[in-house]
């Protein structure tokens, strides 16, 4: 909840706010181990009101290659436009709405983090993953499957160059 009355009656044109909440979401593979940490600010530009906000959060889930646990940040950029009267049938994503001289961030910040949330982890950029054959992982030792799933082209090249 932010309050925002000294803003809508002109007593000050532009206001920050900084906060931290918890998040919580239910079907997805990720948890959240910290709050999120908001910080923005909200102008009052004649009636037009944006507000922007960067939230800063942290997520753990599993590598897509190799399972192992990856612990990453996010920053996610949030922008709404403030309206002062809003009809209900009005209600728009890209508004937010004003009840009592308060608004409420909370609940499109979230919807806005679960968008921004990736589409998988890496442990990290080359992660190779672990065998399909054997389930070894393939980042901390070598299989004798990988051998022989080793492109055909390879040992050409390799016979060439060791028959010189
Ligand atoms: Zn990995
Ligand atoms: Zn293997």
């Amino acid at each position: 909840m932010i309050n925002v009355k000294k803003l809508l009656n002109g007593e000050i044109s532009c206001q920050t706010f900084e906060y931290e909440f918890i998040i919580e979401f239910s079907g997805t593979d990720y948890t959240f181990p910290s709050p999120v940490k908001v910080h923005g600010e909200i102008k009052n530009a004649g009636g037009y009101i944006p507000l922007t906000a960067t939230c800063e959060l942290e997520i753990v889930g599993e590598c897509a290659r190799c399972l192992a646990p990856v612990r990453e940040k996010l920053t996610v950029d949030f922008s709404r436009t403030v309206a002062v009267s809003l009809e209900a049938e009005d209600e728009d994503d890209e508004y937010l709405q004003v009840s009592d001289g308060c608004i409420e961030v909370d609940e499109p910040i979230r919807d806005e983090v679960l968008l921004s949330l990736p589409m998988r982890l890496l442990c990290f950029e080359d992660c190779k993953g672990l065998c399909p054959k054997c389930g070894i992982d393939l980042n901390k030792g070598k299989c004798s499957c990988s051998d022989r799933m080793t492109d055909p082209r390879w040992s050409i090249l390799k016979s060439f160059s060791e028959g010189k």
